[in-house]
């Protein structure tokens, strides 16, 4: 007796290697039958004895391809027929294909070790790839995925490339960007003209000047890196000064998993993310003692570590000459990362020394993601390359909206159907270059994925780059979202919330309902309002965008506000400011100059960590606080700073007088710093949890949802999720979409959703 079964499977299951997979999963088992792709995903029918088509189907998700994404599979009986094969059909041009287009992922183990094996046709092929690896979503220009839509249409494969194309039993078949030496894209290592530089081997000629400490511009998946060699502290110097970055940290890349053991404190959850496919930057605590120059990292415990993930990082490590690389973006600081060859001769040229290129076109750029572990959980910083463009699944069918973001560490969103698809990293909108990839990335993400938005959602901020182009698109509904209510929207979209909640949003810089600066909020929320139901109280910033440069003044700011001037001109902790300085910023403040009021948590760290003695100036955005997080030691000190809670009609402002009254005198008594931090923390958290309980008396909801920037401080946002849970409050937090600005774009799309319904 025979059976037959039509299967529809959806999510990522196309330019992954499926077909050839379930070729091959099928002909194991001798069963009949097609497979084809459709607009969701493919379908497939399977025809044979009962006990072999149900174990094809038990088969079927647990070994699919490593770049496959199965988000469904429905499966029904229909009559047999005299099928006696299994045929792939392939899809025409004409007929509707998935939109779902896989990331760029890193060189799997079988290509590998085929370019390390002498006798291989591919022996040391910066190129090699196949269905499980490669380059995907920076390859794109348009759809289907399919090579001519890509940027290797300017390849035409060699008869024995072809030949693999076209075997469904070949690992790859269809692998749009298959190549080889004969047929493929190759480097060359041009120098500061863009000449090539004639030698026999650009990779070995690399290898040998990294060596000697030049600063190298190395073309990649999703854009050129500036590469030197790690331990060597000239080197990392000289490319500090030239990319005029001054303290943030760089990312270094090691040659595996036992050398990133070497340098940081590895777990498991840890070790899975590095040698993930993705192969996102992980933020690690480092070890002492480590050959990496202090450089790649000052003031900074945490190393941003990642492993190769092109073939031709592997080349530059297979000799075994580096322990590490510094592997950094190649731009000026905050500018997009550099895609072009002869863009890259052009904005590098006084960064680099030379530059290893290839004739393999970047059409999009993506950089790299980063994530920190807390817990046991993953928490993207920046999600771009790796994993973008997969969507994030909603729970529901929703409109297509276009979502702007916000200003710094901007991303974009766009929603179709059930899926929200989140771009990769912009970067900051201010600057003119990020500005255009915003433009291209909009253009380019709605035409492959298909998608035409039936509204645009911005920020309120009226000055933000985004909100100014999505209110000079016309012939559209645009509709405005709340900085702080956009964050709890993306937390909750992200878990798959609907209805209202408790939403604790704590950054630095968000434009509020009432024109002033928010940061520390809570928030009584949905999708479609808010109410603003808690807040820190305001204090000023005295000097506007200055206080965000230099934290002393934000400690001034809160000093004066709470014991005078007076007070703060004998403050010890303050006595290195120049008394004319300190008068100056009082007067701003007293007559109300240049001094806007700010409810933001980010200043409040700013102001602790001043007086803290850790910085009065910072280099980069939110370097105090960072410093602050990791200047809590291991004691096992419970104590936590006393924060006040004053009603103000049905809402709580949140005083710090308490908080600053403890933290002087444990200065006086010379309470370490790491005591300090931590008894700030506990107090913060202390004051979130009972903000959160009166809440939920007044309005009986028991769901809390934590977003914002400050919540990558993963001692705050672990220690309020343990408080909160203990308190019996169902806690939610961000962890696959960065709780920063770079996930505010998914809020923004999903409240717009509930507004135009
Ligand atoms: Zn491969
Ligand atoms: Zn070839
Ligand atoms: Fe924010």
């Amino acid at each position: 007796m025979l059976v037959r079964k039509a299967i529809e499977v959806s999510g990522i299951v196309q330019g992954v290697g499926f077909r050839p997979y379930i070729y091959r999963l099928a002909g194991e088992r001798q069963l009949a039958g097609s497979i084809c792709n459709t607009a969701a995903g493919v379908s497939i029918e399977v025809q044979g004895p009962p006990g072999a088509v149900d174990d094809f189907l038990s088969r079927l998700p647990a070994e699919a391809p490593p770049l496959a994404r199965i988000t469904a599979i429905t499966v029904r009986e229909i009559p047999c027929n005299g099928a006696i094969d299994f045929r792939i059909v392939t899809t025409h041009h004409g007929q509707p294909v998935s939109t779902l287009i896989s990331p760029d992922v890193a060189v799997c183990a079988d290509c590998l070790r085929e370019m390390f094996d002498l006798a291989d046709r591919r022996y040391r092929y910066p190129f090699i790839n196949c269905t499980n690896c490669g380059p995907r979503f920076t390859l794109v220009c348009n759809i289907p995925y399919d090579r001519s839509f890509t940027s290797m249409a300017a390849f035409r494969m060699c008869p024995t490339c072809q030949a693999e194309y076209d075997d469904p039993r070949n690992r790859r078949f269809h692998a749009q960007p298959n190549a080889c030496w004969t047929c493929g894209p190759q480097v060359e290592l041009w120098d500061l003209e863009g000449k090539p530089v004639e030698v026999a081997d650009p990779i070995a000629e690399t290898v040998t000047r990294l060596q000697r400490g030049d600063v190298v511009a190395i073309k990649g998946l999703g854009g050129f890196h500036l590469a030197c060699d790690a331990p060597n502290a000239v080197a990392v110097s000289t490319l500090r000064e030239r990319k005029r970055r001054v303290e943030k940290p760089f990312a270094v890349m090691v040659p595996d998993i036992d050398a990133a053991q070497r340098f940081c404190e590895l777990d498991e959850a840890a070790r899975g993310l590095l040698v993930s496919p993705q192969r996102p930057i992980v933020l690690l605590r480092r070890r002492e003692g480590t050959p990496i120059a202090d450089e790649v990292a000052p003031f900074n415990r945490y190393l941003g570590v990642f492993l190769p993930y092109t073939p031709l990082h592997h080349l530059l490590f297979a000799e075994g000459r580096f322990t590490a690389l510094v592997m950094t973006s190649a731009n000026m600081s905050e500018e997009p990362i550099c895609i072009a060859n002869d863009e890259a001769v052009r904005r590098l040229q006084t960064l680099a020394d030379c530059f290893l290129v290839h004739n393999r076109d970047i059409l999009l750029r993506c950089d790299d993601s980063v994530i920190r572990v807390s817990g046991a959980r993953a928490r993207q910083l920046r999600r771009s390359r790796g994993f973008v463009p997969v969507p994030v699944f909603l729970s529901e069918d929703v409109p297509s909206i276009l979502a702007v973001g916000g200003e710094l560490k901007n991303t974009i969103c766009l929603t179709k159907g059930r899926h929200a698809f989140l771009s990769q990293h912009i970067g900051d909108l201010e600057n003119a270059e990020s500005y255009s990839f915003f433009e291209e990335a909009i253009e380019h993400l709605q035409r492959i994925l298909e998608i035409r938005p039936v509204a645009i959602a911005y920020d309120l901020h009226p000055n933000y780059f985004s909100t100014r182009w999505a209110l000079a698109q016309s012939g559209l509904p645009q509709i405005g979202v709340q900085h702080h209510h956009a964050h709890i929207a993306s937390c909750m979209a992200e878990n798959h919330l609907d209805g209202r909640v408790i939403g604790i949003a704590l950054d630095g810089t968000g434009y509020g309902a009432d024109g002033r600066i928010w940061g520390g909020e809570v928030l009584l929320a949905d999708y479609n309002s808010f109410e603003r139901a808690a807040h820190l109280a305001y204090v000023p910033m005295p000097g506007g965008e200055a206080a965000i440069r230099e934290p002393w003044r934000m400690a001034v700011a809160y000093l004066v506000r709470h014991f005078g001037c007076e007070f703060v001109r004998r403050l010890p902790a303050l006595s290195n400011i120049p008394r004319q300085k300190l008068d100056v910023l009082f007067r701003m403040m007293e007559q109300g100059i240049n001094s806007p009021l700010t409810s933001s948590c980010g200043r409040l760290f700013d102001a602790v960590a001043a007086l803290a003695g850790i910085r009065h100036h910072v280099n980069y955005e939110a370097q105090a606080a960072v410093e602050l997080e990791m200047a809590i030691g291991n004691s096992s000190d419970e104590s936590a700073y006393p924060f006040e809670l004053v009603a103000k009609a049905e809402d709580w402002i949140i005083g710090t007088r308490g908080l600053f009254d403890a933290l002087l005198r444990d200065l006086s008594r010379d309470v370490q710093i790491g005591d300090i931090s931590r008894r700030f923390h506990n107090g913060l958290v202390e004051a979130l949890a009972d903000v959160a309980k009166r809440l939920r008396e007044r309005s009986g909801l028991e769901r809390v949802c934590l977003s914002g920037g400050t919540f990558q401080n993963v001692y705050l946002c672990e220690r309020l999720c343990d408080r909160l849970g203990n308190d019996n409050f169902q806690v939610f937090s961000q962890s696959e979409v960065p709780a920063g600005d770079g996930g505010l774009s998914l809020g923004q799309a999903l409240v717009a959703v509930h507004k135009i319904r």
